[in-house]
């Protein structure tokens, strides 16, 4: 019943922010998908924790060799499993703790993209021709997603971003490196990794844990920043325009490659979704982008999401910075029928607090200046859970 409750609440809420917005933009922008791409205004910080499921496979020979192995002929886990799942449990962990980006951008640092991975299934296929496959040819990807879709021992055929280790060795422009290519821009389905089990045997500090998330921007719904417009103007074009740096030039890390104008932390992308060393920051536009697609369920996103039913993740206290003699703060996000205490710390800071829910207002006292925390409480089973925010306070009349 309470559950009842709470989807008519939110029914409501939804269609009376829509009822505002109209008065703000004309009925004929409301309904071009260019609206959908108004992706500036989504407030990246508050989106709730998303996991991402990932179902592995690794594309062996007849024989059983040429890729990685995670399991033993007894059928116990190997090295190479423990290598392959501590990769997408880093990979999953940076997306929480992003850096600033190196290159001069006018983003703010957003540190938690508020997305993580989770393998949901990891499987080796036998199987001669589709190890042969070494093109990065969106053609390659659709024939392995063909063969998994039709195995009945695949989970999440349809709920988990596929990712394809492919076996033999790509050898384009004679160098093998790692590649990679996404089922589109953003689409659910697969990613195809390349070369990753060659770079495993012959690098040992090979970690490709911005690889792996590079390619799954581009499902999201990411482009390259450093050689096309991507549609963010946060993401700054690479050094190619820096004197004696040919066109489409991106520096690969400080002075490397050598000859080059590299020498500056300034002229080295950190974006994952450029080619660097790194690959370890998005911008705030990056964020915005893929939240949108993701909330307009673009390429199918939302199958392969799943959000912690907790909300404690998306729970924040709103109201302004500085409480100028009164202010009205709430706990954001709360869930229903849970008890909320709240408290103001130092009291003798603020009148009689007055507040009701996850509601409080606040009044500066008179002659008081500096600082007050406002904590709420919240009561969740068997949890206890606190959320603190530091409030400036400004009397209206500031004694002498
Ligand atoms: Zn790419």
């Amino acid at each position: 019943m309470q559950r009842f409750v709470l989807i008519i609440f939110v029914v409501i809420l939804l269609f009376s922010c829509k009822s505002v917005k109209k008065q703000v933009f004309s009925s004929e922008e409301i309904e071009t998908p260019h609206t959908w791409d108004r992706y500036d205004l989504i407030e990246t910080i508050h989106q709730p924790i998303r996991t991402i499921r990932l179902s592995i496979h690794v594309f062996q020979d007849s024989l059983g060799a040429g890729n990685f192995n995670p399991f033993n002929p007894n059928g116990e886990k190997s090295e190479d499993w423990y290598w392959l799942n501590g990769l997408i449990d880093d990979a999953s962990q940076k997306m929480g703790q992003l850096e600033r980006m190196n290159m001069e951008s006018s983003s703010t640092h957003i540190k938690d993209s508020r997305l993580r991975y989770q393998v949901v299934g990891l499987y080796t296929w036998k199987n001669q021709e589709l190890y042969e496959l070494n093109r990065v040819a969106y053609g390659v990807g659709n024939k392995m997603f063909d063969f998994v879709l039709q195995q009945p021992e695949v989970n999440f055929k349809d709920n988990s971003l596929h990712l394809f280790l492919a076996g033999n060795v790509n050898r384009d422009n004679s160098k093998i490196a790692s590649r990679g290519i996404a089922s589109g821009l953003a689409d659910k389905r697969w990613t195809v990794l390349y070369n990753y089990y060659h770079q495993y045997l012959n690098n040992k500090n090979f970690w490709p844990a911005g690889l792996v998330s590079h390619e799954i921007g581009h499902n999201l719904g990411l482009r390259h920043t450093w050689n096309q417009d991507d549609g963010c103007s946060d993401t700054p074009q690479n050094a190619y325009h820096l004197e004696g740096n040919p066109k489409n030039f991106q520096c690969w890390n400080d002075n490397e490659p050598r000859g080059f104008r590299c020498d500056e932390t300034f002229e080295c992308s950190n974006n994952l979704m450029d080619y660097n060393a790194h690959q370890n920051a998005l911008t705030q536009c990056q964020l915005q982008k893929i939240y949108a697609n993701i909330n307009r369920n673009k390429g199918g996103l939302n199958d392969i999401l799943s959000i912690k039913e907790s909300r404690l993740d998306s729970m924040y206290i709103s109201g302004p910075p500085t409480c100028k003699e009164t202010g009205i703060y709430r706990l954001e996000n709360c869930p229903l029928g849970y008890r909320i205490e709240w408290y103001v710390s130092p009291r003798k800071a603020v009148q009689q607090p007055t507040g009701i829910g996850n509601r409080v207002t606040i009044k500066v006292a008179d002659n008081y200046r500096g600082k007050v925390i406002l904590s709420f409480r919240i009561y969740q089973d068997e949890e206890v859970v606190d959320f603190d925010r530091t409030i400036k306070l400004k009397p209206l009349y500031p004694g002498t």
